[in-house]
């Protein structure tokens, strides 16, 4: 991102676009919302989607080491009385006495950040997780939580999946989905809100090879931010002291960004050890370990594994790649706005734009639209002037203009207008996919 025109500013500008744009719509606005839920709209779905695409082409599609699953949301509370859940899942929970706001005690320091004062509260720990009730009896026996984490779905699952696939260590149970947590404060647009998605896998290894494991999946993890087009200088790897340490971890790292605010976390990469393993074992009774059986000279050997984790929120990243995509310049003494997305994150890879409004015009500009749908999300708008809608694409990051003039009635050529350089080039019809799908280095879909 060139420094120049973006200023402080940015978080404002990034949130307006998102809502002026269609990407996010803060919750049931026509009721006067709803603190910390948001919508995606018609871009933001998109664009979330890809977000999601993108890490599992990194972490499932392109791995023979990662099976896929998809647990439920609601599932048995044993589940998580087995984990720590639902004794340790807190957050320190302090009142101000003076204007009676509400805070995360470890987020603020001494004082209140809304009027300043320092009267406040001793702390008191605060359980995350959402209740709720299963079926028509309302009372302690059908109590259920909604998910903090997917991370449990892959442990209890663990067995199931070593049967069914019959992979060897070391192996990964990726998932992606819904999260929920009652935060004290949900802040910074969609950075911390109450139901997010989560993207983890969890990597079972022999135990002395954890630490092995660990760096390499703090590289891999950095590397897919990186490749997605986040500059390395705002990127840190962050390691925790003893004290930061979960009660399930032997060593964490989290993957910052430097949102406007600061450095702040975008995915944690933990050792968990086998803590999450045995604590099922225990509980459910059913045995979890690995069974290597005996080979040359070895004798067999049974042990729980290891896990590393890299546990990373989509919902998170997505506000990343808007912030760290968003530009402004000037183009023909114009200024305008540019989100410099990866190919693969923009909303629309390709937008059709019949020069203007002839019928002629539109009628091949459709016809190139469905020769393209198949492969690409298109965006088709014959609207406005040539130069307000290249604009317009340039502001919602699609990286390819296709413009259908009068001579492509012609000569069949058609123009491709690139959004960072705004060059352009004229190819034949014939040749549009081909060269499209170059450009986008074979992304489909
Ligand atoms: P924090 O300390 O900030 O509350 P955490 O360290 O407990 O978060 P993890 O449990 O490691 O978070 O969750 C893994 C990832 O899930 C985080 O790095 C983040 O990207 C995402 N995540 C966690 N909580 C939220 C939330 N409330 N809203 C959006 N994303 C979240």
């Amino acid at each position: 991102m060139s420094d120049k025109g973006v200023s402080d500013d940015l978080l404002e500008k990034v949130v307006n676009l998102c809502k002026r744009r269609g990407f996010i719509f803060p919750s049931a606005e026509i009721y006067g919302g709803f603190r910390s839920a948001y919508d995606y709209g018609p871009l933001g779905s998109l664009m979330l989607r890809n977000v999601k695409d993108a890490w599992w082409y990194f972490m499932v599609q392109a791995r023979d080491d990662v099976v896929a699953i998809d647990a439920a949301i609601l599932s048995n509370p044993a589940v998580w009385k087995a984990s720590g859940h639902l004794e340790s899942f807190s957050d320190p929970l302090v009142d101000c006495k003076n204007c009676h706001e509400r805070w995360r005690q470890d987020k603020i320091g001494d004082s209140c950040p809304s009027c300043g004062s320092s009267d406040l509260t001793g702390s008191r720990e605060f359980n995350l997780m959402f209740a709720t009730h299963v079926g028509p009896l309302v009372d302690e026996s059908t109590v259920a939580y909604l998910r903090p984490e997917t991370a449990q779905g892959m442990f209890i699952n663990f067995a199931n999946v070593l049967a069914t696939t019959r992979k060897k260590l070391p192996f990964g149970i990726a998932q992606i989905g819904k999260s929920f947590r009652n935060e004290i404060t949900p802040q910074n647009f969609v950075f911390r809100t109450r139901e997010f998605e989560q993207m983890e896998m969890e990597y079972f290894v022999a135990p002395d090879e954890a630490d092995q494991w660990f760096e390499y999946w703090c590289e891999q993890r950095m590397s897919w931010y990186t490749g997605l087009g986040i500059s390395e200088s705002k990127l840190r790897l962050r390691h925790h002291d003893a004290e930061e340490l979960s009660h399930y971890s032997a060593a964490t790292a989290d993957i910052e960004f430097l949102f406007p605010w600061g450095f702040d976390e975008l995915e944690g990469v933990a050792n968990r050890t086998d803590y999450d393993l045995k604590a099922h074992m225990k509980a459910s009774g059913v045995n979890l370990e690995y069974f290597v059986p005996p080979g040359n000279e070895a004798e067999a050997r049974r042990f729980v594994p290891y896990v590393i984790e890299p546990a990373a929120g989509a919902t998170r990243c997505m506000m990343a790649f808007l912030i760290s995509a968003y530009d402004e310049d000037v183009v023909s003494g114009e200024k305008r706005v540019v989100m410099r997305l990866d190919k693969r994150l923009a909303p629309y890879a390709v937008a059709v734009l019949p020069l203007s409004k002839n019928e002629e015009l539109m009628k091949l500009s459709r016809k190139v639209l469905h020769m393209l749908q198949p492969h690409f999300m298109c965006d088709y708008d014959e609207t406005q002037s040539i130069g307000k809608r290249y604009r317009r694409q340039d502001e919602i990051g699609t990286p390819f203009c296709v413009t259908i003039d009068f001579d492509s009635l012609q000569d069949n050529a058609v123009t491709i207008r690139e959004r960072d350089t705004t060059k352009q080039k004229r190819v034949d019809l014939a040749s549009l996919l081909a060269e499209l799908k170059t450009e986008t280095d074979g992304f489909t879909v």
